[in-house]
């Protein structure tokens, strides 16, 4: 595939007013219009570039929705205060009560939880898949299913995706295939290999400093525009908007993310490497007895590495627990959930973000309560952060 991410996102040209490299933050929650017509127009959807309303449209998300759609090379993006809100406007916006998905059963926790627990408030039912079994997705649906859901890399399993075959089952079947691409920005590009809707956090690698949660929505404009409609748009209507302020810095930190990508993707392919020749049990997509490997090969955009995300499965989780605390007390990096920092997050996935995922349910999807979910960072000398986890494995006699 010859799609490269990072130069569509290097060649925008977005100046503010005064030439400004960054662009304008506008800090206005509205907007006036010189005639009273254009702003009913406006309500219609009838003018183009005029803005309303920043619950709506603000010019500084949209500097960044444009980069998100740029990247993601789909016609429109809309940027929302967290990828839980990106998550659950999509959904909302294309079931309506009565409607049926199919989603993989290994996703984000939270993810699980919106599905499993709040949808059926609104009689919305959902059919959780093996992500790799693309026999048992297309039989789990049904005629009134509306959306294929899935993560390209399965959160915390590192399962992959078949995009294309998705794609092809879905429409096939009408319906609509939604990706959560947050745990592979640009090392993956779901619309060009035939999703619909991309969805993302931006929490992580696409802001990479930790230091606020958002989202992103990359769509077709009708789909996007449906989000935002005065009437019926559900993102219009629940108002999940991201702070413009927010969003400015965001812009500035997705110009650094190809180089960081590469460089989360080295660290993490030599630890994983390493580590996997201590006798250790890891799921690293980048290696070779990664049961996607191949899978991710044919689908990825290839100068990106293949991610920061790592698991490592010491199957005990009382030895999880001690090897997370001694390696944050001997400076690897920190005992915190989230991923796509600087520094390296380490988690027990199965009391942590998967815990809203019954424990028979984790069984049976493969996560073992003694699996450490990884964000490596961005470590200049990893060969000593390798030395050190260690020295942690072996004075905890785990190795
Ligand atoms: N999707 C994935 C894969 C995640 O890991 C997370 C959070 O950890 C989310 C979505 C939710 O994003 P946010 O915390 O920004 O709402």
């Amino acid at each position: 595939m010859n799609f490269d991410p990072a130069k569509a996102v290097q060649h925008l040209e977005q100046f503010g007013e005064f030439g400004d490299v960054n662009p304008s933050i506008t800090d206005s929650s509205t907007f006036t219009f010189l005639g009273a017509k254009t702003m009913i127009d406006t309500f219609h959807g009838q003018t183009h570039g005029c803005f309303l309303y920043s619950r709506h449209w603000n010019p500084t998300n949209k500097y960044l929705a444009d980069a998100m759609a740029a990247m993601e090379g789909t016609p429109a993006g809309w940027v929302t205060a967290s990828g839980m809100a990106a998550i659950t406007n999509a959904i909302m916006q294309l079931c309506n009560a009565g409607d049926h998905l199919v989603s993989s059963v290994t996703t984000y926790g939270g993810t699980f939880a919106f599905l499993k627990n709040y949808l059926p408030k609104f009689n919305i039912d959902v059919t959780f898949v093996d992500p790799t079994n693309l026999e048992e997705i297309e039989n789990a649906i049904k005629p009134n299913t509306k959306v294929i859901y899935t993560e390209t890399f399965s959160n915390p399993l590192l399962q992959i995706s078949d995009i294309p075959s998705l794609a092809k089952i879905a429409n096939k079947h009408g319906v609509k295939l939604m990706v959560d691409n947050t745990f592979s920005p640009m090392i993956v590009s779901p619309y060009k290999l035939g999703a619909h809707i991309v969805v993302y956090s931006m929490t992580k690698f696409i802001n990479g400093k930790n230091d606020c949660v958002a989202g992103a929505i990359c769509a077709d404009e009708e789909f996007i525009n449906s989000l935002i409609d005065v009437n019926s748009g559900t993102s219009m209507l629940l108002g999940p908007v991201l702070d413009p302020l927010r969003s400015s810095s965001i812009l500035k930190n997705l110009n650094t993310l190809h180089v960081r990508m590469k460089y989360h993707g080295q660290n993490a392919m030599y630890l994983s490497g390493k580590l996997q020749e201590l006798g250790l049990k890891i799921s690293y997509p980048g290696l070779k007895s990664h049961p996607g490997h191949e899978l991710l090969n044919s689908i990825m955009n290839k100068q990106f590495g293949y991610g920061g995300m790592m698991a490592i499965d010491i199957e005990d989780d009382e030895k999880a627990n001690s090897l997370m605390e001694m390696m944050q007390v001997r400076g690897v990096g920190y005992l915190a959930v989230s991923l796509g920092y600087f520094k390296t997050l380490f988690s027990n996935s199965g009391k942590s973000t998967s815990s809203e995922v019954p424990e028979d349910v984790q069984r049976k999807m493969g996560l073992s309560g003694g699996l450490i979910r990884f964000s490596v960072g961005l470590d200049n000398d990893i060969e000593n952060t390798y030395e050190i986890i260690k020295g942690c494995l072996i004075d905890l006699k785990i190795i």
